[in-house]
């Protein structure tokens, strides 16, 4: 029995990306029905709540749209898709505008009331806001209480599970999920439907994100036939707690504010070691410290956790508690003093700078279905700056919330018919575990997460990811013969903990594939068969689609749409355009 609903509008996921596109569909057009599914509870799951840093805007006088677009596209080694980069530069100055003045966001201010900016690595412009250290619950909590003040459908703890074609081939008529608390299937029709279900490399020993993210999106992105790029690009944030097996606090951030004030990172015998890998030290960016690290670790110098330290108390304790509180209260709680000793931390994923291709409107290659926040690929490239995760999913949920609002216009009022045969098989795919004989998901999961730690991790080989390939393709099927302890299905984690999986190892064969086709080192990704980052000029991204017969990748030359290898929009730099003045 499936219960069915309609809806103008589908937003799965509430994070920044949802909620934006919430907003501005409901700002486009007040009449509009919009309703929001998400796993977790509305506008508290995913990770945009827990965004600590800040969010990456040219305000201040001396810097320019042109410098934080350069930074993106040169940290993103000229794998950006530029076009979108360029949205998401001019976008951000707009939303931290909307922010502070519509939604009533206060970020922290400089004596002269102007937005404090701060350092962070990786930049040549301090140009981070933020509200302490805790960014994302200012951000969070503003964008709730606008959003349900304006009345929309709620639909939480609700798993959606797929996109659900047209039966007449026309698009996308809706998305099937599975209503959490009672275990009932709910089918939801809509004219458009986003997803932003927020990515999460959730399937690596050692990560950050939210325990709600598992890739779903990215799954249900390939089964709608939907390509991804740059899988291969997961970022590693280099300072994770270390704090002990027995506790979730370990693998989450410390944020990289501690290194761009100045913070050390040293081995295990108390030594700084960051200055010997690059001439930036701590301050270099995240795909380079996070390599040292490992590096360091594999050559055994490291802590009795088996990771290594941040130490603050160079830049004064009480300094340090006043400008990290969230961090200070986060180390206490695990028995580590940040302000006047040192904590264990160790690289842990982070993000995924891949994800499903879109257009900067944020449609996609199917009707009916708008993509935005971490779900999508192509803006970031092979690594994305800190602060530029936040304004990414803020400004394509806006920008998507308007296209879809244009498109539930164009399209007239009747939702189409859905494709029941794609429904059937769904269901019964969720319900498998139900009839399989029970086993031992915890485990199978620790040897996920060992296997894609090692062998998909920061530093890779073909041997290492052949064998991954063939890891996943093992641990896929042994899943598919594992079943649930329990027959109930209301709030039954076990099961969803299968789904989990299922999505976590699809997901990581695709991660693994991709970076075995990309056959040199850059950003986030280094092989260390192939060191060299090979010819900017001839730089190409990866693709993968889902056909009949299996995962293909290809892989696609990037257009340099707007500046080339080389070249800068800076004036006064090397490869500049020359100015007036010249
Ligand atoms: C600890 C941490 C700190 C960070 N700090 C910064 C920072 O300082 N600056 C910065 O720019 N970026 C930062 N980031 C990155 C940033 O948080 C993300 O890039 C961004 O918030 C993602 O937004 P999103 O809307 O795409 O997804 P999220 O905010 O993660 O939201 C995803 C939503 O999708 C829902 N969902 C997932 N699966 C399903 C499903 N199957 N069905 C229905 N709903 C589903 C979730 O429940 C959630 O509601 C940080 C990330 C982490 C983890």
């Amino acid at each position: 029995m499936i219960e069915r609903s309609q809806t103008d509008v589908l937003i799965i996921g509430s994070g920044g990306a949802g909620l934006f596109a919430a907003l501005h569909a409901l700002q486009a057009n007040p009449d509009l029905e919009v309703t929001v599914a998400a796993k977790g509870l509305l506008g508290k799951s995913g990770c945009t709540r827990m965004v600590q840093g800040g969010y990456n805007v040219a305000l201040a006088e001396g810097d320019s749209l042109e410098r934080h677009f350069m930074d993106t596209i040169v940290g993103g080694k000229w794998l950006p898709r530029q076009d979108l980069a360029w949205r998401l530069i001019e976008g951000a100055v707009e939303r931290v505008q909307e922010l502070e003045n519509e939604l009533g966001c206060f970020f922290d201010r400089n004596p002269d009331g102007t937005l404090h900016q701060k350092a962070f690595a990786g930049q040549s412009f301090d140009r981070t806001v933020h509200k302490g250290d805790l960014t994302g619950i200012e951000i969070m909590n503003r964008l709730m209480e606008q959003v349900w003040s304006r009345g929309i459908a709620r639909l939480e703890e609700h798993r959606a599970i797929a996109l659900i074609p047209a039966r007449d081939g026309s698009g996308l008529a809706g998305a099937l999920t599975i209503d959490m608390r009672d275990g009932s299937f709910r089918l939801v029709q809509a004219k458009a439907v986003l997803l932003a279900a927020g990515g999460g490399p959730t399937m690596y020993r050692y990560h950050t994100p939210s325990g709600d993210k598992a890739c779903d999106g990215m799954a249900m992105a390939l089964d709608a036939g939907l390509a991804l790029r740059d899988m291969e690009m997961v970022q590693f944030h280099p300072t994770g707690l270390l704090a002990g097996d027995e506790t979730r606090m370990t693998g989450t951030v410390l944020e990289e504010g501690l290194r761009g004030a100045g913070g050390y990172l040293l081995d295990g015998a108390g030594e700084r070691f960051m200055t010997r890998y690059h001439p930036h030290g701590e301050r270099a960016t995240r795909d380079v410290v996070s390599r040292a690290m490992f590096e360091e670790m594999r050559a055994g110098r490291t802590t009795p956790h088996g990771g290594l330290y941040i130490e603050m108390k160079h830049l004064g304790p009480d300094s340090v508690r006043a400008r990290f509180k969230g961090m200070v209260t986060r180390c206490a709680d695990c028995g580590f003093d940040l302000a006047g000793g040192r904590v264990e931390v160790v690289p842990t994923a982070h993000y995924m700078m891949g994800g499903a291709i879109f257009e900067p409107d944020c449609t996609t290659e199917v009707p009916g279905l708008f993509l935005a926040g971490e779900d999508s690929g192509g803006v970031h490239g092979a690594n994305r700056l800190g602060g530029n995760g936040v304004a990414n999913s803020t400004v394509f949920g806006g920008i998507a919330g308007e296209t879809m609002a244009a498109h539930v216009a164009r399209e007239g009022r009747a939702h189409k018919d859905p494709d029941e045969a794609v429904i059937e098989a769904v269901r019964a795919a969720a319900l498998h575990p139900f009839g399989a004989k029970p086993g031992d998901l915890n485990g199978l999961r620790e040897r996920l997460q060992s296997l894609m730690w090692d062998d998909v991790g920061i530093l890779r080989t073909e041997d290492g990811l052949k064998r991954a390939i063939n890891g996943l393709s093992g641990l896929s099927r042994e899943l598919n013969e594992t079943g649930l302890p329990d027959s109930e299905r209301a709030f039954n984690m076990t099961w969803h903990d299968w789904l989990n999986l299922k999505s976590q190892i699809r997901i990581g064969e695709v991660i693994a594939r991709a970076a075995l086709a990309r056959e040199d080192s850059r950003g986030a990704h280094f092989r260390e068969d192939y060191p060299e980052t090979g010819d900017l000029d001839k730089s190409a991204y990866t693709v993968l689609r889902q056909e009949a017969d299996g995962l293909k990748v290809t892989s696609e030359p990037v257009a340099f749409t707007i500046v080339r290898p080389g070249e800068s929009l800076i004036a006064g730099e090397a490869g500049a355009p020359p100015t007036a003045a010249e």
